[in-house]
């Protein structure tokens, strides 16, 4: 149908595809106003979820308002509240308004983000924000960011910037060369590093087996004595993967002395700093201090979708050479038409080539937070860490295991923590016959967490003692919700 007809038929009845859009907000809003009171879990497992999204492949075509909605429905058990105030697993954070707005317009706009032509309006976005997200970390103005997936894609753009920069260095052209036959070249990490810097070596030809490790110390910081003697004993370049904000205790390696050791280094080096969530430190005058000297180092590795609190998926890497950067990662073909000088192609900074321009949701969060939104956001979930150590300190038979420095906490249980007569705080934790017993009293405090619904933590083995997670990495967390969760963890560490 065309002509004049079209628009009155518009009127009456809405297209399909804004039909689909306003169930979609309907359905979001609904969601997001609920998610604060629903179970912070799953409740649904795999099979009954599967029954409820699976069934044959569909014959033909279903009106897509309703496919919207059939999919909320089906999903809706199976769906993690991390976007809510108590879900401290992992390190996830939510999304902020602005950047779940931005996203939204993401979709409905679909531009390509790989190269200039193909999204002016998405390259300048990131031109921008990359800008202001060097200015909020304190790295330097002429460095290079690429919009990556997560930290593990912008940990491997950091890395094979260095091993280009290495071996160029060297006479070897890694690009075209590969690594058989290349120069020597060490890699240098910490005991703590976190796996994906492990994946990104695998990735890189680089093996994540040969990499020499430095012992950490009981906060799983990287010792600067101990690196020290690692170099000492390195004659060729080395690529030092350092770490700002250690996943399960969130320490910093002390990346000061860190870039001091490999600068004095002789045959060279570069450091490349995974600060996934901690690099946001910066973002806070209060915490600036824990990565102080990190403009020194010459990558760096880091998330939007944590701490900035944008939706998934959204990472940065930034290198302080952008020659080196594009000589790892820039692609060049006949049709992909380059964009002329001060124009963005970004396949040239990222792993890959088309791509969503995640660069819309970090900039509009930035935008709506701005330099002291980010400075709060960052110190609050950090005195709500602090304010969930205070609470555990408090309660019989449990004890917090780390330094709480930034947002992280680790908590271990004794068995029948929290009631009258168990051992206090401290007891025994990590040594004589009680330590398989506080494991197994840790991780049933877990799985009562899990089940309970009133927040989500996870577990993890910090120096062979089993220890429930605590991150506090969202938006819209408050006090409140600290409180709650520490009465839930009372009642999960006192039951039988
Ligand atoms: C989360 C994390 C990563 C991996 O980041 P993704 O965004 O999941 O790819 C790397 N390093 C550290 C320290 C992390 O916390």
């Amino acid at each position: 149908m065309s002509g004049p007809l079209e628009g009155t038929f518009e009127q009456v009845r809405p297209s399909p595809t804004a039909r689909a859009l306003d169930e979609a907000a309907r359905l979001a809003i609904d969601y997001l106003r609920g998610v604060a009171d629903r179970p912070v879990g799953a409740t649904a497992g795999a099979a009954e979820l599967a029954d409820r999204l699976g069934g044959p492949l569909p014959e033909g075509p279903t009106d897509p308002a309703a496919v919207v909605a059939e999919l909320a429905a089906g999903a809706d058990p199976g769906l993690v509240a991390s976007a809510g105030p108590r879900y401290f697993g992992f390190v996830i954070g939510g999304s902020v308004p602005a950047a779940v707005g931005a996203d939204w317009l993401t979709s409905a706009w679909d531009q390509n983000a790989g190269l200039y032509v193909a999204s002016p309006a998405a390259a300048v976005v990131e031109d921008v924000a990359a800008g202001w997200v060097l200015e909020l970390l304190g790295l330097p103005a002429g460095a290079s960011v690429g919009f990556t997936t997560g930290a593990t894609m912008a940990n491997f753009t950091g890395l094979a910037a260095g091993r280009h920069a290495l071996l160029a260095t060297a006479g070897w052209d890694v690009e075209r060369d590969g690594m058989a036959g290349a120069p020597p070249m060490h890699v240098v990490v910490g005991a703590e590093r976190h796996a994906t810097v492990d994946a990104a070596l695998r990735y890189l030809g680089l093996g994540s087996g040969t990499a020499r490790v430095v012992g950490v110390d009981a906060q799983g910081r990287m010792r600067a004595d101990a690196l020290a003697e690692t170099l000492a004993g390195l004659d060729g370049p080395v690529l030092v993967c350092a770490q700002a904000g250690n996943v399960n205790t969130g320490a910093f390696d002390p990346i000061d002395e860190v870039c001091r050791l490999v600068r004095g280094h002789g045959p060279g080096g570069w450091v490349h700093v995974d600060g996934a969530f901690g690099l946001w430190a910066a973002a806070s005058p209060a915490r600036r201090h824990l990565v102080a000297g990190v403009e020194q180092a010459d990558s760096w590795a880091t998330d939007a979708h944590k701490w900035l609190n944008v939706p998934y998926d959204s990472g940065l890497a930034v290198v302080a050479y952008p020659a080196a950067h594009r000589a790892a990662t820039g692609i060049a073909a006949a049709y992909l038409l380059p964009g002329q000088e001060r124009e963005r192609d970004s396949f040239n900074l990222v792993p890959e080539a088309s791509r969503r321009a995640r660069g819309f949701p970090v900039w509009a969060a930035i935008r709506s937070l701005g330099r002291s939104g980010i400075a709060e956001l960052v110190e609050r979930d950090c005195r709500l860490a602090a304010r969930f150590a205070a609470g555990i300190d408090r309660l019989p038979g449990a004890e917090v295991l780390n330094e709480v420095v930034l947002n992280q906490v680790l908590v271990r249980f004794a068995p029948g923590a929290g009631t009258a007569g168990s051992a206090g705080a401290g007891a025994g934790a990590g040594t004589g016959a009680g330590v398989d017993g506080q494991d197994a009293a840790t991780r049933a405090v877990a799985a009562r967490l899990q089940a309970g619904g009133t927040l989500w933590a996870g577990t993890t083995t910090w120096r062979d003692m089993v220890a429930l997670r605590l991150s506090v990495s969202g938006w819209c967390t408050t006090e409140a919700d600290v409180d709650t969760a520490l009465a839930a963890i009372t009642a999960a560490a006192g039951a039988p």
